[in-house]
């Protein structure tokens, strides 16, 4: 700390760096931002929401919601069909996500306006790097994950009840003015998994609407059709991580199949929403690079190579701290393989200050987006999308 803030040599870009590498060996944790909020919350109220209130969860039915896309069956037990795991469960029973509970015979989401994290973020942090860039963004938060990611960075949130965690009461009224007072153009539901709250998403993107407040979502995309191509009439953009390259990787990471989160991927292109995808190289679990080649000629031909794809590095978390982080050469020489494969956009996350952060023109392989981090240094692009060097067409929105 002592050598970021007294050293009056250091130029702005290596502070910067030095600032981006001290935040991923934070974790990029978002209870930092999350403090940050608070006190800026706490000195700064602007409006009288319930949002200094960061208590425990005294009253579990609070914010009870019955959910959507569920039937009853006979002797007061449900299924629900938002996700792929299409759970039964009886009377009584608290579901695999953690969310949902069947009280007799009806289905309520326990995780209703009730976020465990509100934070302001920079729009990168998605990531999302072709879509409003340079821009803040309104993070949203809640309990519960219906995967079990052995890498998760947020475990101590996404594998919790809404019961378990210390909660902000957030009405869906109340999102549009609370991130246009903190001057967020958009607001994104990320850090646990938005589809086990996916009412609340689909409620206050449809709010946001009004107040040309665009919404997105990061996912790891095990969600059925259905409401996903509900949740595609008010969301504009999507951030899905893959988190292997076949199925049996895949389960051992999160312990679900990998063809439900093609499918989604499908879907999205389908609905021509903004897409961008992340993939964790773990080392030793899914960091093959002739298979990252193989899921990057894939994401090709079925979703455009036009398609961002974000390379990020594992940091141990969870249950993977035995691990080292991912060597920046077996970044690199995924980065090169997926270059390869066809992609236009492969970027290296969590990897301040390195090129494969930027964004070059695949026309004439001009710098348009110089990036430290979640930091925008420079951007060329023009505000209709073109490389202003050679006209080429840089997909995304970058007004
Ligand atoms: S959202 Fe939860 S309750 Fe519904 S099917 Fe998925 S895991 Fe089961
Ligand atoms: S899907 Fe995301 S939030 Fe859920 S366990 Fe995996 S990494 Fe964590």
């Amino acid at each position: 700390m002592t050598e970021l803030t007294h050293n009056t040599e250091m130029s702005r870009r290596e502070f910067l760096v030095k600032l981006a590498k001290l935040i991923v060996i934070l974790g990029a944790s978002p209870l930092v931002g999350e403090l940050l909020i608070q006190d800026a919350l706490a000195r700064k109220s602007r409006r009288p929401l319930n949002l200094n209130t960061r208590s425990s969860f005294i009253d579990p039915s609070f914010n009870r919601i019955e959910v959507w896309h569920y039937t009853k069956l006979s002797g007061r037990r449900i299924q629900c069909f938002i996700c792929p795991l299409n759970c039964i469960l009886e009377d009584g029973e608290t579901c695999f996500c953690r969310t949902r509970t069947n009280y007799g015979g009806t289905l309520y989401n326990e995780a209703y306006q009730n976020p465990c994290i509100l934070q302001v973020d920079p729009i990168e942090k998605g990531p999302f790097y072709h879509y409003h860039p340079a821009t803040k963004t309104l993070s949203l938060g809640l309990a519960g994950c219906n995967l079990r990611c052995i890498f998760c960075q947020n475990w101590q949130i996404s594998q919790k009840k809404p019961a378990e965690t210390r909660n902000f009461s957030v009405p869906v009224e109340d999102t549009p003015s609370l991130a246009s007072t903190r001057d967020c153009r958009s607001i994104t539901f990320t850090y646990t998994e938005p589809v086990v709250y996916s009412e609340y998403v689909y409620k206050v993107a449809e709010a946001a609407v009004s107040f040309n407040i665009p919404c997105q979502v990061a996912t790891s995309g095990f969600i059925n059709e259905r409401p996903l191509r509900e949740w595609c009439r008010v969301i504009n953009a999507f951030v899905v991580s893959i988190k292997a390259c076949n199925d049996s990787a895949y389960k051992r990471i999160c312990g679900q199949p990998m063809s439900p989160i093609l499918d989604t991927l499908k879907v999205i292109r389908s609905e021509n929403k903004w897409l961008e995808l992340v993939y964790v190289v773990i080392p030793t679990i899914n960091d093959n690079i002739k298979e990252i080649g193989g899921l990057a000629k894939w994401i090709s031909s079925e979703l455009g190579s036009e398609v961002p794809l974000h390379l990020a590095r594992f940091f141990p978390a969870y249950k993977l701290r035995n691990l080292p982080r991912t060597p920046v050469k077996q970044l690199e020489d995924a980065r090169k393989a997926a270059q390869d494969a066809g992609l236009k956009f492969v970027y290296l996350d969590n990897v301040p200050g390195h090129p494969g952060g930027n964004t070059y023109c695949p026309g004439c392989g001009d710098l348009l987006v110089e990036r430290v981090g979640f930091k925008t240094l420079r951007m060329k692009v023009d505000s209709t999308g073109r490389c202003p060097k050679c006209q080429t067409p840089i997909p995304g929105l970058w007004s």
